[in-house]
Formats: structure tokens, C-alpha cells, sequence
């Protein structure tokens, strides 16, 4: 498809111009017992006082440009109606110059699927679903407090495909309490047998105060060891890989022509503007985010304060490192020309006496104008990144 940002010779470096959209919508209707996002049980009045907030947040930004994609994260944005999507759309296209092709993102929750509402967002101009699955065992699902099953999932997708959604994206999590390989790729070999077109695996990071822990001490319930951990990575990967998925970041594959547009913007030195609670920006060598609590936001917007929270200049440095810290997620990796162009560095005169080593061992691969992890140094990509820090 044309709209897509990796068709045949386009290049990884976003233009820094065109823009990406984020809109958090802070609402679950349960809350997961390893989630530390910011996110919330759903109320209706606070839904209503919610999205009238962030309307007009969005109506009040000043200096709008030119948007390519739109990204509804959560929390769970399919708590939302389909009119409240399209409200939304509305107002972004209204304030910014929204392309008509624009890629539209809407995380979606398996529980909250139903013909009517998938045809309801699809009709308010969402493109791309990004499912949030996790498992296909229904029993690793109870084990994080998830509100749906496997076959609900499964039904979900179908739902979605029937609406008429060509582009949907399914997400896994590896490493889950008391998981074996064999069960880790039971739920890969579903998620191929459905056919995505883009898909997300993650390990399970469990946060120092998590929920999750206690249970797992009451049930008795571990995390394999970290050989495990990259066993159940490496042949995720394969097995996707075998299927026709190509790898282009750390945690996520697509098929051909169906990566993240909106995401590739966070690792490839782009531009985007946050609404809502905790909603980070970056543009134009500026960073900043929202205040978090979602009472605290809509009483700033709504009184008229900003609810902007911190915002910072970047120096030339820090745009530097960030740009390697990024783009190293990407398989693709990182162009030491196109850098040293845009910020006049030589990056291996500068780093090269700390970076040789990784490549000696494998864990980097260094590739003409290219550096990029190897998957083994995927699993290591937070140890090489220090070296930029
Ligand atoms: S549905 Fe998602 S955002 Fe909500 S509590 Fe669960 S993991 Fe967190």
C-alpha cells in the first residue's frame, strides 16, 4: 500500500515534520495485576469529563503541521464508543492537516470486541487495530487477571477481519509465571494460524511492587530462568520469521509493507504530539509530557492551565544519543552516515573504543554505513545503549 512508510526505497529517518498523534485514553475495566501504566477503572462521568478535556487540548494546540498517524493508547481505547472515536478524529483533522491515508492505531482488549463496535470504529476511520492478547492459554490469562479467554481472542480477531480490518496487529507475552517453551510457542503457532499482519512480543517485566508477585508466591508460580527467557525470544522470532513475519524492531514483526507507521516515528528520530494524561511530545528538539493524574488533567484543561507538566530543550547531544539509543532498536540499525550528516559526529571515532567489543562478541554487527544489534544482542540492547549515556 502506498501510505505505508516502508515501501521499497523509502528511508528509516521519518521526515521530522510530519507528525504522529498520541491520545491516552486512560480507562480499563479491570485493572491487571502486572500493569504499571497509567491507566484507571472506568467511570462514565470521568469518561465524559475525560474526553471533552482532551478535545479541547487538542483544539488548543498551537503550531499544529502536517499528521500521517494517530495513535489511540491506553489504558484501553476500546472501552471508548465508536461515536467517542470519532469525536476525536474529528477534532485531530480539524486542528492538524490530517492526511486522508493517515495510519489510525486503536488498541483494542479482546472482551470489548463486538461486530457492531468494530464496524463503529472502522466507519470513524480507525485503519489499525492493535489487539492486546498476551496468551491464547486460557490459564497464563487468569494468572494475570486478564478479562478474556483464548477463544474470546479468537473470536475477537475474526470479528475484526469480517468488519473489514486489513491491518490488525496482535500482542504477546513471553516469560509469564510457570510458562514453558512449549507452551510460549502453542500460543505463537495460534497467533500464526490467524494471520495478523503485524505482531508484538514482549517479556513480562514485573515491577518491584506488582500485584502479580504475591500471586505468584501464593500459587507457587515462577519465571523460567533467563536461558528460558531468550529460548522462548529467539524461537518466537523463528517461528514468525518461518511464517513470513520479518523482524524490524527488538519486539515487533510485521509482514511486508505493514510495520507501525505511528511507532517507527519513536524510533526513527520523528516528531510526535501526546494528548492526555502523561502523554509524552517530542518535536522540534523539544521534549514534554502531562501531568499523569487524570482529575489533576482535566481540571487543568478544563480551568484553562496547561497541562503540560515539564517541558525541556534538548541539547544537540542528548538529540544525538537519543537518536542511537532508538534507532539500535531497529534490525535495520543505525546509518553512521546519514548521522554524521545531520549532527556532524562520527559515531565510531567517538564510540568505537566501547562499541568494538560488542561487535567482537556479537552482540553488535557492524555493516558498512550500518550498525545494528544482532538478535542475540537484542536481549542485550540495554548494555550497549549504556555506552551512549
Ligand atoms: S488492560 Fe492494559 S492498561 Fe489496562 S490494566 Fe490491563 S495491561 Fe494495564
Amino acid at each position: 500500500m502506498a501510505r505505508r512508510l516502508d515501501g521499497a526505497g523509502a528511508s528509516l529517518l521519518a521526515a521530522p515534520t510530519v507528525l504522529g498523534l498520541y491520545l491516552h485514553i486512560p480507562f480499563c475495566d479491570a485493572i491487571c495485576n502486572y500493569c504499571n501504566f497509567n491507566r484507571g477503572l472506568f467511570d462514565a462521568g470521568l469518561k465524559r469529563r475525560y474526553l471533552d478535556a482532551l478535545s479541547l487540548e487538542i483544539a488548543s494546540y498551537e503550531d499544529a503541521g502536517r499528521v500521517d498517524s494517530v495513535f489511540f493508547g491506553g489504558g484501553t481505547p476500546s472501552v471508548l464508543e465508536p461515536s467517542d472515536v470519532s469525536g476525536l478524529i474529528a477534532r485531530c483533522r480539524s486542528s492538524f492537516d490530517v492526511d486522508p491515508a493517515a495510519e489510525i492505531t486503536l488498541e483494542m482488549n479482546p472482551e470489548t470486541a463486538s461486530r457492531e463496535r468494530l464496524d463503529g470504529y472502522r466507519a470513524a476511520g480507525v485503519t489499525r487495530l492493535s489487539l492486546g492478547v498476551q496468551s491464547f492459554r486460557d490459564e497464563e490469562l487468569r494468572r494475570l487477571g486478564r478479562l478474556h479467554t483464548a477463544d474470546r481472542a479468537i473470536e475477537a480477531f475474526g470479528l475484526a477481519r469480517a468488519a473489514g480490518f486489513d491491518d490488525i496487529s496482535i500482542d504477546l507475552m513471553a516469560w509469564l509465571p510457570a510458562q514453558t517453551v512449549p507452551h510460549w510457542i502453542e500460543s505463537v503457532e495460534t497467533l500464526v494460524d490467524l494471520g495478523p499482519d503485524h505482531a508484538s512480543l514482549y517479556l513480562l517485566e514485573l515491577y518491584p511492587n506488582a500485584p502479580l508477585k504475591e500471586e505468584m508466591a501464593r500459587g507457587g508460580w515462577s519465571q523460567a530462568p533467563d536461558d528460558t527467557a531468550a529460548e522462548m525470544y529467539h524461537a518466537g522470532l523463528d517461528r514468525l520469521g518461518a511464517a513470513g513475519y520479518r523482524q524490524y524492531e527488538i519486539s515487533n514483526v510485521a509482514r511486508p509493507g505493514r510495520r507501525s507507521r505511528h511507532n517507527l516515528k519513536y524510533w526513527s528520530d520523528g516528531a510526535w504530539v501526546g494528548f492526555g494524561c502523561g502523554a509524552h511530545s517530542t518535536r522540534d528538539g523539544r521534549r514534554w509530557h502531562n501531568v499523569s493524574e487524570t482529575g489533576r488533567y482535566i481540571d487543568r484543561v478544563s480551568g484553562g492551565t496547561s497541562p503540560v507538566a515539564s517541558c525541556r530543550t534538548l541539547s544537540a547531544e542528548e538529540r544525538l544519543t537519543d537518536m542511537l539509543f532508538l534507532g539500535l532498536h531497529l534490525s535495520e540499525g543505525i546509518d553512521l552516515t546519514a548521522i554524521e550528516r545531520r549532527y556532524d559526529v562520527n559515531v565510531w571515532a567517538r564510540w568505537g573504543c566501547e562499541l568494538a567489543p560488542f561487535v567482537e562478541g556479537g552482540v553488535l554487527a557492524r555493516e558498512g554505513n550500518r550498525l545494528r544489534l544482532t538478535r542475540d544482542g537484542m536481549l542485550l540492547a540495554n548494555e550497549v545503549m549504556r555506552v551512549f549515556v
